[in-house]
């Protein structure tokens, strides 16, 4: 069985890391195929599933605030440096 084409693979070939592919996913600037491929590699990925759910949950947190003014900018730091601890090595 062939090798499963990675769709973040960039032109000059270089593999993007975990958290290069995380942002490209929570930018909401992905292709199809680059979803795809990222929700099959959570399912083997600890760290990355932690992560995208935990930006997943800011999200729904933002999405309802939507009509009351912006999140408190102190919640949003805390919980990315909850992400961030989370960055694999
Ligand atoms: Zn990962």
């Amino acid at each position: 069985m062939s090798e499963q084409i990675n769709p973040f693979v960039q032109e000059d070939g270089k593999k993007p890391s975990c958290m290069q592919m995380l942002q490209i996913i929570l930018d909401e600037q992905s292709t199809e195929a680059q979803q795809e491929y990222f929700k099959a590699h959570m399912d083997r990925c600890m760290p990355c599933f932690k992560t995208y759910n935990l930006d997943a949950t800011i999200k729904e947190l933002l999405k309802s605030r939507c009509c009351g003014g912006e999140a408190p900018q102190d919640l949003i730091e805390g919980i990315k440096q909850r992400i961030d601890q989370q960055r694999p090595q």
